[in-house]
Formats: C-alpha cells, structure tokens, sequence
C-alpha cells in the first residue's frame, strides 16, 4: 500500500458492526462484561477505547511500527516515553529540541533523577562524546526549529545501537508523510499531532510508535496507569486530519518552494534555512531520509525592528506560536518560542533578533507571495 492510501486504509477501515466508513466517537468510559472478567477486548477508557484504539493502528501503520499510542498533547507523549527510564538514567539530546521538550527535561524529569546532556546532534561525534555510563537513549529532533539543523538517523542509531541505547525521534516537522525514522533503526518514533497530522489548529494530541513488541507492552503500561491517554473526539479529529496528511503536505511543500524562491532573490532577506535548499548544511542527509524538505523556513531580515515592522504589515500570516496547520503562521523565535534563552547564547545558536519564522500553510500562493512582496518592501 502506498503511502497516501495507507493514511486513508490504513489501521482499522471504518466500523464492522454499521458499515459506517468513518469510525464512530465511541463516547464512553466502561463496557459491560458478558460474565465476571468476561469483556470484548475494552473494559475501561484508560486502558483501552475503540476510537483511540483505530488512531492508534492507523498511526501504527504510517510510521510502520509495532504498536502505536495516543496521548492528550505531545508533552503528555513525551513524558509517558520517559516514564520508561528511571532514576539515574541519562539521555543525550539534540540541543535545540523544541523549547518544551528541553523545559520538561530540565524543570522536571531531573527533579526525579533523569539526567539529560544536550548537544549539536547534527555532529555525530558531539552524541558520542556526551555518551555516559548511565546513558540510556538517545533523542533526536531533525530538523529542528527554528535553524532547521538535520540530524542522520540511520547513523545516529546505528550508534545509538552499538552502546545499547535507545534512539527516540521526534517526526513533527517532517511527518511520517515524508519521513519513517523506524525505518532507519530508531526504536521510538513520536509526534506533537497538534501539529501537521491534526493540521487544522483544532486538537492538541500526541503520538508515539514503538518498534518493540516489549516496549509497546512497557508502554501501554504506563498509559493506563499515568492516564495521559487521549480523548474519543480528539482521537476521531486527529483521524480525519490524518486522511489528508498526503495532499496536505505537497502542497505545503509547494508553496514553501515558491516562498524560497521569493525570498532568495530579495534584498532585504540575508540568511534563508530551509533543508531543501542545497546550500543547507543539512540538504544532503535530509534528501537521502526524507522523501519531502517539509514546509517550516526561517530567514533573517536584520534587526528585530525590522522583523517587527514586516510583521505588523503582513496579512495573511498569522502571528502566533505553533506550525503546521492550514493557516500560515509567522513567529519572531528570539522574543517568541526562544525568548528564555540568554541574548548572548541566543546568538550563538544563530538565533538573531531580525530571525523570522514561517509555517507555510495552504492558502492561495499567489496571495501570500503579494503579502510577503508588500509587507518586505
Ligand atoms: C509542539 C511540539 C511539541 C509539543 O507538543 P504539544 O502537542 O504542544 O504538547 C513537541 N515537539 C515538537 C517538535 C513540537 O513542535
């Protein structure tokens, strides 16, 4: 099955009983058993709902795993993922994870005993030197936000491997669309959905596969008993976004190319990152994993009172935090999602203050080129 069939076919098609196509919201916390300890294969909400239950095959099957888990945000996944370590542990990460992500590791986990080092992951040799006795995992992000630095998988597992560490990844920008990192070695692959696979800004979920048969019962573990599990509606939402996930994101892609084109040729641009520019440091590797250069772009028009002159201009870019919707939306990193971070360190990540971000989302391509043209000028 190829892959835009697979988002619609793939997992659990519709319903057995009614015939119905879409699977039902199947609003309910308890099922009635036929005898004592007698049940249909659902018992309880938490530990397991049939709507829940066909979002998690269907993403099961697009990231071509063993067992798939849906969780109520993309924090809520990533901690349930942690929650398989213990006290004493430690993780290596990409350095610019997203900024919740690295607020969990060092606000939370660690007051429970989960080390954490991050490091440029793009660099290999950076993974391997922070590697300790106590190393567990490794976790990756590529390419990540807003530099759009891309990280090997295949090599970063096969190292990972050879320390007997678990490689996690998060697929948020890239999607399982354009990228199966599973199919590199990874062990765990997760997502924010709230992002591209929900893609209409109206759920916030999280996702996670494994590539384990004993990691998928270890998780599904700590599903049921932490109780981060995602909701009937929300589950039937993210399915309905899934289904479109294929067309949806060549198009984005589209129009993120001709925006690339744009603002290449324009004067007052002065850095550009997008992975699908062959100037990218990150163009090859991402070209040789992922079947699509994504839709995130960031570039740098100078100063912050420029990028905030270009922002209160622009029409049909909607400022605000978050990516991957129908919606275009714009950013400044350094006063938005990266604002925590100390100036001096900001600007040696290469987060300057004139750095603008864009999710390009799918409206007409004609009308956001016009609106970029009037808002640079
Ligand atoms: C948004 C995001 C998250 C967090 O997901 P939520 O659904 O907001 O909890 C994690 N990783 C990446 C890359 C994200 O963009």
């Amino acid at each position: 099955m190829r892959k835009k069939t697979q988002l619609i076919h793939g997992g659990i098609f519709g319903d057995e009983t009614t015939g119905a196509v879409s699977t039902p919201i199947y609003q309910v916390s308890t099922y009635k058993q036929d005898s004592v300890g007698q049940h249909r294969g659902f018992e309880y909400s938490r530990t397991g709902n049939p709507t829940r239950h066909a979002l998690e095959e269907l993403i099961k099957d697009v990231e071509g795993g063993k067992r798939g888990f849906a969780f109520g945000s993309g924090m809520a996944a990533i901690t349930s993922v942690m929650m398989l370590f213990n006290s004493g542990d430690h993780v290596v990460l990409t350095d610019d994870v997203y900024g919740g992500t690295y607020r969990v590791f060092t606000n939370v986990l660690n007051r429970i005993g989960i080390e954490a080092t991050f490091v440029d992951s793009s660099q290999l040799e950076n993974i391997e030197s922070a590697i300790q006795d106590n190393t567990k995992a490794v976790f990756i992000e590529t390419p990540t936000n807003p530099l759009l630095k891309v990280t090997d998988l295949q090599e970063a597992a096969n190292m990972a491997k050879k320390h007997n560490l678990l490689t996690i990844v998060d697929n948020t920008f890239t999607t399982p669309y354009f990228q199966n990192p599973l199919s590199f070695g990874a062990d765990i692959v997760l997502h924010s959905a709230t992002k591209y696979l929900g893609g209409h800004s109206d759920v916030v979920a999280g996702l996670v596969v494994v590539n384990d048969e004993q990691l998928g019962e270890d998780l599904h573990f700590i599903q049921n008993s932490t109780g981060a599990i995602l909701g009937p509606q929300d589950s039937w939402l993210l399915m309905r976004g899934i289904k479109t996930l294929g067309i949806r994101m060549e198009e984005h892609e589209q129009n993120t190319k001709a925006i690339v084109d744009f603002l290449e040729k324009h004067p007052v641009v002065e850095n550009i990152y997008y992975p699908g520019l062959p100037s990218h440091l990150g163009h090859e590797t991402m070209k040789k994993q992922s079947s699509g250069f994504g839709a995130m772009i960031s570039f740098d028009v100078g100063s912050g009172e420029k990028a905030d002159e270009v922002l209160a201009k622009l029409r049909y870019f909607t400022l605000a935090e978050s990516l991957g919707a129908v919606e275009s939306l714009i950013s400044v990193p350094a006063k938005m999602t990266h604002a925590s971070i100390p100036h001096d360190r900001r600007l040696e990540l290469g987060i300057t203050d004139g750095l603008i971000r864009i999710s390009v989302g799918l409206e007409d391509i004609d009308d956001l080129l016009e609106d970029l043209d009037q808002a640079l000028s």
